[in-house]
């Protein structure tokens, strides 16, 4: 299976954490606006089937249904989804979102197919994420859309996201990222490519977590998204 157990325990033992904007997954929350804004430019989100893969507790999931989208959230975590089902049910939502627990390989052994897939800080907590996007890419009807952000493998990428995020600003736990893990977006691409999807674009955003501000920049030597259509 294309899950770290050591990642999934990371994930489980801070779950109850989700939703809290200061704590441990404020970056996700600081950083909801950008993605969401970046996906809708790119796609079409009312009415919209949306499968979000390693949905945690559901802070994207949340605002896609908030817009209109039909999505479903699934995470091989058991703890965050279970935030994420109770988080829905506080939010009204939870006649809205399917969360289940699972991930996108052993979903994609399903037919069904989604108008949206989207992975968002994702790949690079999987053992093998070529796997994982071959997945997505299954997962997403003909002509449909792929979105998956992540982080670069570059030195100035250690700095800013492990070293200034992890030890310096203290904004992310320790240990919450690997260096070794971190992907290029030339090797993000390639996978897409060798999925059948025809990426789109690459796009570099910025996250500054004191001033809690984030835009989208023409470099992408930390975070970016990518997004990718399938033929
Ligand atoms: N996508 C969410 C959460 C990101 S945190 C957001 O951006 O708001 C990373 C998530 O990836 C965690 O919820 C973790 O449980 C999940 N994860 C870990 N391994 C995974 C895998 N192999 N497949 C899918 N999700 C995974």
């Amino acid at each position: 299976m294309n899950v770290d157990p050591v990642e999934i325990k990371k994930f489980d033992s801070l779950a109850q954490r989700w939703w809290d904007r200061n704590g441990e997954f404020r970056p996700l929350h600081d950083i909801n606006e950008i993605r969401v804004r970046f996906i809708s430019k790119h796609t079409k989100i009312p009415g919209s089937t949306v499968l979000d893969v390693g949905c945690g507790g559901g802070i994207l999931t949340e605002s896609l249904a908030n817009l209109g989208a039909i999505p479903t959230g699934i995470d091989p975590a058991q703890g965050p989804l279970t935030v994420a089902k109770l988080h829905a049910v506080e939010m009204g939502l939870q006649d809205r979102i399917r969360y289940l627990q699972t991930t996108a390989e052993e979903l994609a052994k399903d037919e069904k197919q989604f108008d949206v897939v989207t992975a968002m800080e994702i790949v690079e907590h999987v053992p093998d994420f070529a796997e994982t996007v071959r997945a997505l890419a299954s997962l997403t009807k003909p002509g449909g859309n792929v979105f998956l952000s992540t982080i670069n493998r570059k030195p100035i990428a250690y700095v800013v996201a492990i070293l200034g995020a992890e030890y310096v600003l203290n904004v992310l736990p320790r240990g919450t990222h690997e260096y070794r893990k971190f992907i290029k977006p030339s090797e993000l691409a390639q996978a897409a490519r060798n999925a059948h999807l025809s990426v789109q674009r690459v796009q570099g955003y910025r996250y500054n977590p004191i001033m809690r501000s984030t835009s989208l920049v023409p470099d992408a030597s930390v975070n970016y998204f990518l997004h990718a259509q399938k033929l």
